[in-house]
């Protein structure tokens, strides 16, 4: 089965408005006349999302720049009203948004989020046409506990309740443990081939073969320029969610060429 990679960059709170235009700048020149066969998102913070909207309408009709995606890191479960601190899907829509990450680690461990309350952002993301990147994985001491797989398993099924099979195939799954989040420790490739086919085959559970074939599925836990072509090389990874590595222009496109070149189909 053919799956493109797809590479996000996550900024979680960094860079506002000019930070991104500078990162912006030197990405676009770095890409300019090359020809990547996968997808490039970038997750600015919400208060970014208007400055690289523009710069992207701008740079694809001046330089037919690579085709870049914007995500939002968040969104909210309800359409508008009374949710001090919310953006709602639609707002996301006017700029152009087209994936929201839900679920991050991040968001679980410090504001509590539950697979119930994911549940019900993946709901409205897709009511709007949005496209979940949805992030799961495990803690050390769960997998420590022999509970890697029970815990995914929660995760997907409860994450997805009531998300029928056609959402489904607009959604890209996220493996991240969290113990690789950010701590420069990474997952060898055989144990992310082995939690990446594991979580497949719980989709295939829930949706049968054929949808779990076409489903991707990014690694996400401190993926560099130097480890990136072996995980991408693995049969059930289909691309990265890079934070930390995905700040800096060069690096985000050297994980970008090389998984490209070692990985995907
Ligand atoms: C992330 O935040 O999703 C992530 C994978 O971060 P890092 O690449 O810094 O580990």
């Amino acid at each position: 089965m053919n799956r493109k990679p797809i590479f996000a960059a996550n900024w979680k709170m960094n860079k506002g408005a000019s930070e991104t235009e500078d990162f912006l700048k030197s990405f676009l020149s770095k890409l300019q006349g090359q020809d990547f066969p996968c997808e490039i998102v970038i997750a600015p913070p919400f208060v970014s999302l208007a400055k690289l909207a523009e710069l992207l309408h701008t740079a694809t009709a001046v330089q037919n720049a690579h085709a870049i995606q914007i995500a939002a890191q968040n969104c909210s479960q309800f359409d508008a009203g009374a949710y001090t601190g919310e953006v709602s899907v639609l707002m996301l829509r006017e700029f152009f948004v087209h994936y929201v990450i839900l679920g991050h680690s991040e968001r679980r461990a410090i504001y509590g989020e539950t697979d119930a309350f994911i549940n019900a952002k993946i709901i409205k993301a897709r009511e709007a046409n949005l496209k979940p990147i949805f992030c799961i994985g495990e803690t050390l001491a769960e997998r420590e506990a022999g509970k890697l797989e029970s815990v995914l398993r929660t995760q997907i099924t409860d994450g997805l309740k009531n998300v029928p099979e056609k959402d489904m195939l607009e959604t890209v799954v996220a493996y991240e443990p969290v113990w690789a989040i950010g701590t420069g420790v990474t997952a060898t490739s055989q144990q992310a081939q082995d939690a990446h086919a594991f979580v497949r085959s719980v989709i295939a559970d829930l949706y049968g073969a054929d949808t779990a074939s076409r489903i991707r599925i990014q690694y996400g836990g401190s993926v560099k320029p130097n480890n990136a072509a072996e995980l991408m090389a693995c049969p059930d990874i289909d691309g990265a969610l890079i934070g930390g590595a995905a700040l800096e222009p060069q690096s985000f496109l050297e994980i970008i060429r090389n998984g490209c070149d070692h990985g995907g189909q």
